[in-house]
């Protein structure tokens, strides 16, 4: 399968339904361990990229300039944490695939890594510190070692599903250490942080949508 510019603003659309949807529990979970407003901060940034898109022409648009747009857009719509970790996510995702006018599958696989990696580095948050990389690097983890494996994207796209959800579900035991909810220290503990639940509903919409 090769991947367009056609084919990428369908994934941002199938993730501002799934965030829309996730909307009041992601707002839930972050009420618990922090201010409540991240399922708020993702539909809206989700929102403003499905906006944003809709303007372009497809045809004429490479993945590139619509990955920047999103990051763009994103970023401008968030004033929470998430938009600037989402806007790298997105214009290091724009970097990697500069000058193609279609993806192959390795391609999006190190998009993918790039989303992952431009999280991290933004926020200076390793694995355990109970943030969204708990779930975003072992699902980009388990999709590129699938990719290695000779597996599909589709197939590749499970693998990070799955790491994601066990990523997620690993937070509850962790104590937050960066982030709003690292005010809250041990009282953080048994709770799932709301970045790494919003990421799993992410990266389902994305395996949907090009799966
Ligand atoms: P805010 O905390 O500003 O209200 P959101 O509620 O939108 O922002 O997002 C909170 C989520 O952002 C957390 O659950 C966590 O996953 C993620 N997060 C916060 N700080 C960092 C960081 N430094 N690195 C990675 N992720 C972070
Ligand atoms: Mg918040």
């Amino acid at each position: 399968m090769t991947i367009d510019a056609t084919d990428l603003k369908r994934m941002f659309d199938t993730i501002a339904v799934a965030i829309e949807a996730d909307r009041d529990r992601l707002c839930q979970l972050d009420g618990v361990i922090g201010d409540a407003d991240h399922g708020i901060a993702m539909a809206l940034g989700f929102g403003a990229v499905r906006d944003a898109l809709a303007t372009l022409d497809l045809a004429a648009v490479e993945p590139t300039a619509l990955l920047n747009t999103a990051a763009k857009s994103f970023l401008n719509a968030v004033g929470a944490s998430s938009g600037p970790l989402y806007a790298t996510a997105f214009m290091r995702a724009a970097a990697t695939v500069k000058g193609k006018a279609t993806l192959a599958e390795v391609d999006f696989i190190a998009l993918f890594q790039a989303m992952a990696q431009g999280i991290k580095d933004r926020g200076k948050a390793e694995p355990g510190e109970k943030t969204m990389v708990d779930a975003w690097q072992p699902a980009t983890e388990a999709a590129a070692e699938a990719n290695l494996a000779g597996k599909n994207l589709a197939e590749s796209l499970g693998a990070a599903l799955a790491a994601a959800e066990r990523g997620a579900e690993a937070t509850k035991d962790m104590i937050a250490a960066k982030g709003r909810s690292s005010r809250l220290g041990e009282r953080s503990l048994g709770h799932m942080d709301p970045g790494a639940a919003s990421a799993v509903t992410v990266i389902g919409a994305i395996r949907k949508s090009l799966g």
